[in-house]
């Protein structure tokens, strides 16, 4: 009924979709998925520009560092051709470009200068561009006798007096900073020029090993010192042809191509941009320094990777975070509506156990007032029965009435008969015959009393239950005695072979009605067979029981009536000699002392037998 009642309360639900508790489930979870990514997009945003902040001040600060480091490295030479201009043996050659002794000797000093000063090369060009003097004079690839008439630093100096150039050699292929210095003649006039080249390729090294991405540039945009060596002698964008014309003319940069180092679209040189290292890309930060007396610009390039990383895991975590609240949050909630339901159905169990209570004290009551109904039928069925047993009794009272009839008056009669012939006997003064007459008339008055008593007894309305010790044997005398007259004109032959000692817990009248009864049936049976033999019989049970049995001669109960005759009204005697109670009534009354009794047939008639509890004690 209750499970019927909760499917039917839960179907319209299902049926008219979810309910509010579900759709603000719905809206929750899309709250937080918008917190969520609102979150994780704010602290990417927050912490890459934080992150980028902070490389960009940095590179401006590594930038600083590093246009020092360069303008030191390309100012500490800067003595060194001024000196050497001012050199007597260097003026000496200079007069005369062909006197072998003052070659070797400015050969020779410039040689030691630029071994002990750490300078690639120190030469001497005459006014025309050609090498009179080198400290490379003794190796293969010295520059004696080559003109460089048409190099930039050649030309600067013979007109501005000094020069500072970057360029490759055109002699070796090694690159280096050119620095000159015009050497004047006694008149004034530029007669030749001293040149030092110095080294710059060492800073890059350093570059690369403190992992620091620089370039340095010249006024046409040309990279011509850099970290990586991919970004060397290239432009950050294709040069004008006019400077591609010129940097091929002075072979300023070898045989370099010019190629572009950044694709068109990344116009802009401030902010971000991508270099190619070893085939792929590198975002990075750009910061940069101008270094306007050598038209050179320092470029200082941090990656943006790690700071994108950092906001990146930023983001994570705060997502991350987020989405633990939320689950926090969801299992809370999942919670209190798990414990709203346990409430819920604890509180329905509560009900059902209630109403079951109820229902069930309800039951017991009116199963109370059943067992009161029962047990007022029972006393009323008890009182029926009581009756019956009563009323059967009386009816065998009237059975053997006759019998009793007789055995009153017999006794009567010879008491009159008596009287009289005692008075005559007192008139002869016959005093002993008196005196035994009077014996046998107080006899006589004796048996009367006897009967009477025990029709008394026999006819008396028992009360309630009370259970005694009885005696099987003189149960048995007194019943033979109420039948004393009937036996003897019937002549039936009685036996009685019951122990003095059997005892057996019963109600005294009753058990003498039950007796009576099974007596005057077997007196009944014998009628009308010639031989009449009733045997009573009182033998121990094995469970301490005792069994009275007793046995006639009457040709035994028919078998198809053996199953019958405990019924009611079950009767094989003709109308107003047997009501068919005696055997039923007897039944009961056995039960009802804690016994029982059964019918069979022996060689000669009927034997019936009753079992009862042995006496207490
Ligand atoms: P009633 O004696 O009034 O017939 P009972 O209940 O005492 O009622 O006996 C029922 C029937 O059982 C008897 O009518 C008879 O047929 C049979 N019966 C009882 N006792 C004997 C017996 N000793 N021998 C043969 N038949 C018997």
């Amino acid at each position: 009924m209750n499970v019927i009642a909760s499917v039917a309360r839960a179907v319209p639900r299902k049926l008219t979709g979810p309910g509010p508790v579900l759709r603000s489930i719905w809206l929750w979870r899309w709250i937080l998925a918008a917190i969520t990514l609102v979150a994780t997009l704010v602290v990417f945003a927050f912490t890459l520009e934080a992150g980028l902040d902070l490389a960009r001040r940095q590179a401006r600060q590594r930038l600083v560092i590093t246009e020092a480091v360069l303008r030191a490295a390309v100012n500490r030479y800067e003595y060194l051709p001024t000196v050497l201009a001012l050199d007597t043996q260097v003026q000496a050659l200079l007069e005369a470009v062909d006197a072998p002794d003052r070659i070797a000797a400015v050969n020779t000093k410039f040689e030691a200068v630029a071994a002990t000063s750490n300078v690639s090369a120190i030469y001497l060009l005459d006014a025309d561009g050609l090498t009179r003097g080198a400290s490379n004079w003794n190796r293969p690839l010295s520059f004696i006798g080559a003109s460089y008439a048409y190099r930039p630093y050649f030309t600067a100096a013979k007109t501005t007096g000094v020069s500072r150039y970057f360029g490759v050699g055109t002699t070796t292929g090694l690159p280096g900073l050119f620095v000159g210095k015009a050497v004047s003649g006694p008149d004034g006039r530029v007669v030749g020029i001293v040149v030092v080249k110095v080294d710059l390729e060492g800073l890059q090294g350093e570059w690369r090993a403190a992992g620091e991405q620089v370039l340095v540039s010249d006024a046409a945009g040309v990279v011509f010192l850099a970290s990586e060596p991919a970004w060397k002698y290239r432009p950050f964008h294709p040069v004008g042809v006019a400077d591609a014309a010129r940097i091929q003319a002075e072979r300023q940069y070898g045989d370099s191509t010019l190629q572009p180092l950044l694709d068109g679209e990344q116009a802009d040189l401030a902010g971000v941009i991508d270099l190619p290292v070893e085939g792929r890309t590198v975002s990075g930060l750009v910061e940069r320094a101008a270094m306007p007396d050598l038209s050179w610009t320092v470029w200082y390039v941090t990656p943006t990777g790690p700071a994108l990383r950092q906001a990146l895991l930023a983001a994570l975590v705060a997502a991350i975070a987020c989405l633990a609240l939320a689950f926090a949050l969801a299992a809370r909630s999942q919670r209190q509506r798990r414990l709203q339901s346990e409430r819920a159905m604890r509180l329905s169990l509560e009900q059902r156990v209630a109403d079951r209570t109820q229902a069930l004290s309800a039951a017991n009551d009116r199963l109370r007032g059943e067992v009161a109904e029962r047990e007022r039928a029972t006393a009323a069925l008890r009182a029926t029965q009581d009756e019956l047993i009563h009323a059967g009794r009386l009816a065998a009272l009237g059975q053997i009435s006759t019998a009793i009839n007789h055995e009153i008056n017999q006794p009567l009669a010879a008491l009159r008969t008596f009287l009289a012939s005692t008075a005559k006997f007192l008139e002869r003064g016959d005093l002993a015959t008196v005196e035994r007459n009077l014996e046998r008339m107080t006899q006589v008055t004796q048996r009367i009393g006897e009967i009477i008593r025990h029709l008394k007894a026999f006819a008396r309305k028992t009360g309630p239950e009370h259970r005694e010790p009885v005696s099987l044997q003189a149960t048995a005398e007194a019943v033979l005695d109420l039948l004393q007259a009937r036996i003897r004109s019937e002549g039936v032959t009685v036996t009685c072979a019951i122990p003095a000692e059997a005892f057996v817990q019963a109600e005294p009248v009753r058990l003498e009605q039950v007796l009576l009864n099974l007596i005057v049936n077997a007196l009944d049976a014998m009628r009308s067979t010639p031989e009449r033999l009733l045997h009573l019989t009182g033998a121990r049970e094995a469970d301490g029981t005792w069994r009275l049995s007793v046995a006639d001669s009457g040709g035994g109960i028919a078998k198809e009536h053996m199953g019958q005759v405990f019924d009611p009204f079950f009767t094989t005697k003709s109308a107003g000699e047997g009501l068919g109670l005696g055997l039923s009534l007897s039944s009961l009354i056995v039960r009802d002392l804690g016994g029982s009794i059964a019918a069979a047939n022996d060689e000669r008639g009927a034997v019936l037998a009753i079992v009862l509890p042995a006496a207490k004690g």
